[in-house]
């Protein structure tokens, strides 16, 4: 298996340019709201997650969404809205892939493709990606097992791209309190069987704001290479996932606490 550790043994390191790297001793903050709204919402985003200091901007443009009544993105005018924005404060982008038919049009606005948790056995997207030269997150279905997102990452990995992120964001369980159950066991066990980074996703994991920040913080300790947050200028107004979106306060006083978390390991 080209992702195992056994066939290579050093940490891959994925480097996004600008001295922006994720994987090794690196810790990535990727941030933004669940969803690309309006171009202002991504410009203020883009500070806020800028100022917190995060790396990376998400925002969704095309969007899985569990009900084919809730909003679906803004396709390619969102994918302006967010390059736009992380232009502007430096930042790299992040944002999810549905379709092969979108890989190319998509491949000037974004920096890392993501395949989202429902697309993780779309075997034909994970080619598709894989046969590109960019970085891919990769996140783990909710019924997946770590060996089952492993297989997923071999697919990508088949075509000649070695540039993959892992990103645990909680599995279903029987547990009904919290939206997905966080899989923090993942992470040690995954640093064991692959080279890859891993970021783990605290706010699918959980899916309740003020208990975002806690999980964020376990990711870390945990061993993980980074995380991914939703943060949205103003949580309440968002057209996805608001109740799991952070405040820009609350990224503000999350993110030198990870970095405190990650200097100690
Ligand atoms: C997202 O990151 O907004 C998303 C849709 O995540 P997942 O694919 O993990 O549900
Ligand atoms: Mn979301």
């Amino acid at each position: 298996q080209l992702v195992s550790r056994d066939y290579k043994k050093t940490d891959t390191i994925i480097d996004l340019g600008d001295q922006i790297k994720i994987g090794g001793n690196h810790l990535t903050v990727i941030a933004g709201p669940c969803s690309v709204e309006s171009q202002e919402q991504m410009m203020t985003s883009a500070a806020f997650v800028k100022a917190a200091g995060g790396q990376l901007l998400r925002g969704g443009a095309y969007k899985p969404r569990t009900s084919p009544y809730s909003f679906q993105g803004l396709e390619e005018e969102g994918l302006i809205y967010l390059r736009q924005a992380a232009d502007r404060y430096g930042l790299k982008v992040i944002t999810e892939v549905m379709d092969i038919e979108h890989v190319s049009e998509m491949t000037p606005y974004t920096d890392v493709f993501q395949i989202g948790a429902r697309n993780m056995q779309n075997f034909k997207l994970l080619e598709a990606v894989g046969k590109t030269q960019k970085p891919v997150a990769l996140k783990r279905g909710m019924a997946a097992t770590v060996t089952d997102l492993l297989n997923a990452a071999e697919y990508i990995a088949a075509q000649g791209n070695l540039q993959i992120i892992l990103i645990e964001r909680g599995i279903r369980t029987f547990e009904t309190a919290t939206r997905n159950t966080l899989d923090l066991n993942a992470v040690p066990v995954l640093k064991e069987l692959t080279h890859l980074p891993i970021i783990v996703d605290p706010s699918h994991g959980i899916g309740i704001r003020k208990h975002v920040p806690a999980m964020a913080k376990a990711g870390i300790a945990a061993g993980a290479h980074g995380v991914m947050i939703e943060a949205h200028p103003e949580p309440t107004l968002a057209l996805s996932d608001g109740e799991q979106s952070l405040t820009p306060e609350m990224l503000q006083k999350l993110v030198p606490t990870l970095r405190r978390i990650h200097e100690i390991l």
